[in-house]
């Protein structure tokens, strides 16, 4: 489902750029205030390690929260105007009825392109997430900074942010021919 020509690399799988059209990206303390009534209008990004759970019949993402979920559904945006959320879901359970389970990893992901970007950035803010509820200085409780996808410690004011990890794709000419 994705497309054999990429205007430019701007555009490819994971990029922002592939999915801003759809997605407002926002901070958790965003979240729509009247949340708990919201979340029955809203979609769900859940994963299932490195795959994504959609509508059988539509192939978008769920508009109900599925049950036994790993852990606290984060608030990461709108999608499609729709109040977003990203859970982990067990590897050991089959997906709910009606959903199933896409790659995000495979050659030919069976997804549109924005959808497949959204679902790699909810992978990389559940691994934040994660990874993040203890200060690595000196082992306290961390929050959210308001406005922020950082974290400051409880106990050192120590704060930390999600690891950027720049990567390079390199393509080499000659005439007409590349690198292969
Ligand atoms: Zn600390």
């Amino acid at each position: 489902m994705l497309p054999k020509h990429f205007e430019s690399t701007l555009y490819l799988p994971f990029n922002y750029q592939s999915l801003k059209e759809h997605f407002e990206f926002l901070t958790p303390d965003a979240a729509p205030v009247d949340n708990v009534k919201l979340q029955d209008r809203s979609v769900w990004l859940i994963l299932q390690g490195e795959q994504l759970l959609v509508e059988e019949k539509t192939g978008e993402l769920p508009s109900f929260k599925p049950e036994q979920l790993r852990a606290e559904p984060l608030f990461i945006g709108l999608w499609r105007g729709l109040p977003c959320y990203v859970a982990p879901y067990s590897r050991s359970l089959s997906s709910p009825a009606g959903v199933v389970a896409l790659d995000l990893m495979a050659d030919e992901p069976l997804m549109s392109l924005p959808l497949l970007s959204l679902g790699a950035l909810g992978r990389q803010l559940l691994q934040w997430q994660k990874n993040s509820s203890f200060c690595s200085s000196c082992g306290a409780a961390m929050d959210f900074i308001a406005g922020q996808w950082g974290k400051s410690c409880r106990g050192c004011g120590r704060e930390h942010y999600p690891h950027v990890h720049p990567c390079i794709i390199v393509l080499i000419r000659r005439g007409e021919e590349v690198l292969w």
